[in-house]
Parts: C-alpha cells; sequence; structure tokens
C-alpha cells in the first residue's frame, strides 16, 4: 500500500483580459466633482400625524390646539411660546 499523493493540480489560469488600452489620450472633459451625498437630517417628522400620539385607545396630542381656531389647528411650538400659523394666536409658555 502505498499512498502516493495527489499530485498538485496545476490549473492554467486563462491570461488575464487585456486592460483597456491605454492609448486614448483624448483629455476627458473635466466633470464637476460631486459633492458627497448630504445625509439628510431627518429633523422633524411632518404633517399632521406627528402631531398625534396613540397609546393604547387613546390619542395625546404633541402640541396644544388654538384656542381661537379650535381643535384641528395646532400651534407650533416654539421655545418660550406656542403660535397659531392660521391666525397668530400666541400662547406664552407658563414656567
Ligand atoms: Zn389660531
Amino acid at each position: 500500500m502505498s499512498k502516493k499523493p495527489p499530485a498538485p493540480k496545476k490549473e492554467e489560469l486563462p491570461p488575464a483580459a487585456p486592460a483597456a488600452p491605454a492609448e486614448e489620450a483624448a483629455p476627458t472633459p473635466v466633470k464637476k466633482a460631486e459633492k458627497g451625498k448630504r445625509v439628510k437630517k431627518h429633523k422633524e417628522e411632518k404633517g399632521v400625524h406627528a402631531m398625534y400620539k396613540i397609546e393604547g385607545n387613546k390619542i395625546s396630542r404633541a402640541r396644544p390646539t388654538c384656542e381661537r381656531c379650535g381643535p384641528g389647528y395646532f400651534m407650533a411650538d416654539h421655545h418660550d411660546r406656542y403660535t397659531c400659523g392660521h391666525c397668530g394666536f400666541t400662547r406664552y409658555k407658563q414656567k
């Protein structure tokens, strides 16, 4: 019993594809370098759906509604006040 180690298979690799001819010396038009894709900051959800939060069977409103315009008119949340974009009503936050 003589074990013969299997001869290593020498596979001849096909010749590499010829590189693109570098003879083309035509000046390539200078393209404006594309700026890196700006990552959009998803600051805040837009739309009225963002004003509501559903908790179980109840909904809570993220912003107060305008007293003048009635429910459905949410007030913008500023750092010290809420304002209604519809009528201009401003309510200052109580500290
Ligand atoms: Zn209003």
